[in-house]
């Protein structure tokens, strides 16, 4: 193990606990960025002026209102040669047509051209710090750039970051001051920057959104998450619990909770333990209980055992049911989390 390696888990086990399997945690997020990413050009390469153009672009405004822009502004200017050899007056005048707001970025950006041309003969430093010397480029930007470019960057922490890391891990929820960027850091997987960064800040951007969408977006990290689990929403941009269609989320997260606890439970005993009102055949009973539990093992959280043993034998053994139970379902059902 390495020492960057070595450091990031002491980091997590200080600030997180030891709770969490890490590598799964890193996976799953990596494989849900695969299949669930919204597309943008600046995502299809790694010129590292056209993803400059795209970080200071996108300070401030909205991504989709930046992708027009950013296709007009590469069709216009394809080098950070011809962007330095424009007329500012041109670039300022596009980024006010393009209504792309704070027209001081095009004139920064622009000076920032100039720089890479006359100071590194053209060529984008791939450094977080020297690019912090051009004009404009903030740590923030410098290490996005450093990182969408050239897989070279720290953990990048946004508000959609810091979203994500308050709701999963409740250990952030009680600091008085959550160390976001210490763990952001020790989250991001060794030597894969550009992928990481881009998957957390989608996973706040489209999942974890100030009202969150859970199950809508198939979160991938909804077994480790501690707000889905106790349907606390709030977050330190959402001060306030958001609304939600209903309580059948917080239900999921309960079952993710109990079977988190307790192993692998029969389906009655794990709705005993979620519902107080749990009745085999009452309207919360088997039947609403399967169809949530269907759903997590759909979406692959959960493993549902299936025992087609003769009808009647495990009611009527098993502690956990009723005698007069009506449900048709099969009769001996136990659920676990998957690993
Ligand atoms: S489970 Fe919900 S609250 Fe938790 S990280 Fe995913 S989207 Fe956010």
């Amino acid at each position: 193990m390495s020492d960057g390696q070595a450091s990031s888990a002491e980091t997590l086990t200080e600030h997180v606990g030891t709770d969490i399997d890490i590598n799964a945690f890193r996976s799953q997020l990596l494989s849900w960025y695969e299949t669930e990413h919204r597309e943008f050009p600046w995502r299809e390469t790694d010129d590292p002026y056209a993803i400059l153009v795209s970080e200071v672009m996108s300070q401030q405004t909205q991504l989709g209102r930046v992708v027009d822009a950013w296709k007009d502004f590469i069709q216009r200017w394809s080098t950070v040669e011809t962007l330095a050899a424009a007329d500012q007056s041109a670039v300022v005048t596009f980024w006010s047509e393009h209504a792309l707001g704070y027209n001081n970025r095009a004139k920064y950006l622009y000076e920032a051209a100039n720089q890479i041309v006359d100071q590194y003969n053209g060529t984008v430093p791939a450094d977080p710090d020297e690019l912090t010397s051009l004009m404009g480029v903030g740590p923030y930007t410098a290490n996005a750039v450093a990182s969408f470019a050239f897989n070279n960057g720290d953990a990048v922490v946004d508000t959609n970051v810091e979203r994500v890391l308050y709701r999963v891990f409740k250990q952030v929820r009680q600091a008085d001051d959550p160390p976001y960027e210490l763990i952001a850091n020790a989250v991001l997987p060794t030597d894969k920057s550009r992928i990481w960064n881009n998957a957390i800040m989608e996973l706040g951007g489209v999942a974890c959104e100030k009202t969150p969408r859970c199950d809508e977006a198939h979160c991938p990290l909804r077994q480790w998450c501690h707000a889905y689990q106790t349907g606390d929403f709030t977050a330190p941009d959402v001060p306030t619990q958001p609304s939600f269609e209903g309580s059948r989320r917080q239900f999921r997260g309960r079952i993710v909770r109990t079977l988190g606890e307790h192993g692998q439970l029969s389906l009655d005993t794990l709705g005993h333990r979620i519902r107080v009102d749990y009745t085999p055949d009452g309207t919360h009973g088997r039947d609403w209980l399967y169809g949530i539990v269907t759903d997590l093992a759909d979406d692959g959280i959960v493993n549902m055992n299936i025992e087609a043993t003769a009808a009647g034998t495990a009611e009527t053994n098993s502690p956990d049911m009723s005698q007069d139970d009506k449900s048709e379902l099969p009769s001996s059902i136990s659920v676990s989390l998957q690993s």
